[in-house]
């Protein structure tokens, strides 16, 4: 019997559960079926022009300094973050813009310009709802494994959070809450983008999401120099300080049982065996119960009904020309939020007229781009891919949809003719890229009034099995996939199913 613990999956949430456990003393290996860790926080590089593969825009950076702490290290000494205000620049259908300021009083001041006093009022009080709202998910999501409701609660009602937690119980949804603040059709599609981060239709998305907002609001948005790359890099190198073997290259294709149905290894795609004392997995939950677990696990999670949340179309296009209207983060908006929802989480098509988010990080690292150059990520949501989405077929119209709407919206006139590097990224590349089931890139959508925040719980119901990632508890998105891979971690060495080797190293240095 082996000592060590496994983590399937180099992503954030396995380099976070990594860290977490050996910086608590435990021996740790990770595979990461890819040639780099780091997962969907990668970096493109071509011809003079670095992309973002996967996520820019980094929030909650509190949690990625825990995880640091929990490494013995300062965030700070490994990471310049950079906080960006205004947060983002949205572009609406006919010509309006607006900028969402970091500091309420600075946003209430532009919005009574934009859309009058009461719009400024009601994103006051929308805030302070939200506030409220992230004190339910603090108290009862965070920080802890939990798979539903009953485990939420488990911790003890808060008296303080008692009528919030009764009126979520009657729930709106995330559109319902945000349109009964605010009377504006446009700053309410703004506030709905908030549940972008996790996948999900504003329509079906419970209330309590609206949270987000005050998240954002309170510790900002932020990136970090060198792209979310450098996130990724930071932790593995964190990681290799504290003795975790690494092994890109090699992917996992089974959990391994003992007789009594415990995780005791895992077996990779060459045949390996390699015994364990317990594994992490960072692979997508629902792969790892149909195809690294299988049976009992595989039905169980079956029955829940897990529904994929959206994927993603992104095209990296490197500009010989920048484009000075553009904020470092911009959306530019559908022109009918119900129209773009149906088409992509009811329906399961491409919407006709899509949002697209913008990132031009040249404006906070001039070194992304050749001088006076841009180098544009364009990320259009889309739903999970379904049989038949043929995405080498789809993607040259669905590329003509999105300029257009750049065009039209942005006024990024002649986009077109100032690409010089292009590349794009569609369900199926995410599908085949990192092994996720339909290229759903936030894991499970966040559907459903009152249960729809609940995710498979970290402490897995196979003993000695752990669950980390997006599509774990608490969620998808960068702070909370980190967040989930520390929770694994602290579950696992809490039930004392590995030995710990070493003292800890936040005590250590
Ligand atoms: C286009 C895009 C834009 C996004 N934008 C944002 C954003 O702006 N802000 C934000 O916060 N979030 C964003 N996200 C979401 C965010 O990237 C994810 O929620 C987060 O990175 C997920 O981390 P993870 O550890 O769960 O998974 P992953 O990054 O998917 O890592 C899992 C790893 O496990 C590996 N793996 C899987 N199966 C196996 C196996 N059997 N054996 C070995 N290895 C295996 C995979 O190769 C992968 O490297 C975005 C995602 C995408 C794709």
């Amino acid at each position: 019997m082996s000592d060590r613990v496994g983590v399937i999956g180099g992503g954030l949430g396995g380099l976070a559960a990594a860290v977490t456990l050996a910086g608590r003393g435990h021996e740790v290996v990770v595979f990461e079926r890819a040639e780099r860790l780091g997962g969907k926080a990668s970096r493109l590089e071509a011809d003079g022009f670095s992309f973002d593969v996967g996520p820019t825009i980094l929030t909650l950076p509190s949690v990625l300094r825990r995880v640091f702490e929990e490494g013995g290290a300062r965030l700070e000494d490994h990471l310049d973050l950079v906080r960006l205000d205004p947060q983002w620049r949205s572009f609406f259908e006919g010509g309006d813009a607006l900028d969402l300021l970091a500091g309420e009083a600075a946003m209430r001041e532009r919005l009574a310009a934009f859309a009058g006093p009461a719009v400024a009022d009601g994103y006051g009080a929308f805030l302070a709802r939200a506030e409220r709202l992230d004190r339910i998910a603090r108290a009862y999501f965070f920080w802890r494994s939990v798979g539903g409701l009953g485990e939420a609660l488990r911790a003890g009602l808060r008296p303080a959070l008692l009528p919030d937690l009764l009126a979520l119980a009657a729930s709106k949804s995330v559109a319902g809450l945000v349109r009964s603040y605010v009377p504006d059709a446009r700053v309410a599609q703004m506030l709905d983008h908030f549940t972008q981060y996790v996948g999900s239709a504003p329509d079906q998305a419970p209330a309590v999401l609206c949270g987000i907002a005050h998240m954002q609001t309170q510790e900002g948005v932020h990136y970090p120099v060198g792209g979310t790359a450098a996130v990724a890099r930071a932790l593995a190198a964190l990681a290799a300080d504290l003795g975790v073997e690494r092994r890109p290259g090699v992917g996992v294709r089974r959990v391994l049982l003992d007789a009594a149905g415990r995780a005791r290894g895992v077996e990779t795609d060459e045949g390996e065996a390699v015994p364990l004392a317990a594994v992490v997995s960072n692979a997508d939950t629902g792969a790892t119960a149909r195809d690294l677990v299988g049976g009992r696990a595989a039905r169980r999670f079956d029955r829940r009904g897990h529904e994929p949340a959206c994927s993603g179309v992104v095209l990296y296009l490197g500009l010989d020309r920048a484009y000075d209207h553009l904020l470092h983060h911009n959306f530019v908006f559908s022109r009918d939020p119900h129209e773009e929802f149906e088409a992509i989480y009811r329906r399961g098509e491409p919407a006709d007229d899509p949002t697209c988010y913008v990132c031009a990080p040249a404006r906070t690292e001039p070194g992304v781009a050749p001088p006076g150059g841009e180098a544009l990520y364009v990320l259009v949501h889309v739903p999970w891919r379904r049989p038949h989405h043929d995405w080498s077929a789809m993607l040259p119209a669905y590329r003509r949809v999105i300029l257009d709407k750049l065009r039209r919206t942005a006024g990024l006139d002649d986009l077109e003719r100032r690409i010089v590097v292009e590349r794009a990224m569609t369900p199926a590349d995410i599908e085949a890229r990192w092994s996720i089931p339909g290229g759903a890139i936030y894991g499970h959508a966040s559907h459903g009034r009152l249960t729809g925040a609940f995710k498979p719980a970290n402490r897995s119901e196979v003993p000695g099995l752990y669950l980390a990632g997006g599509s774990a508890h608490p969620g998808p998105g960068m702070p909370m996939a980190l967040m989930s891979g520390w929770i694994a971690a602290d579950c696992l060495d809490r039930d004392g199913v590995a030995p710990r080797r070493r003292p800890a190293a936040s005590a250590a240095r």
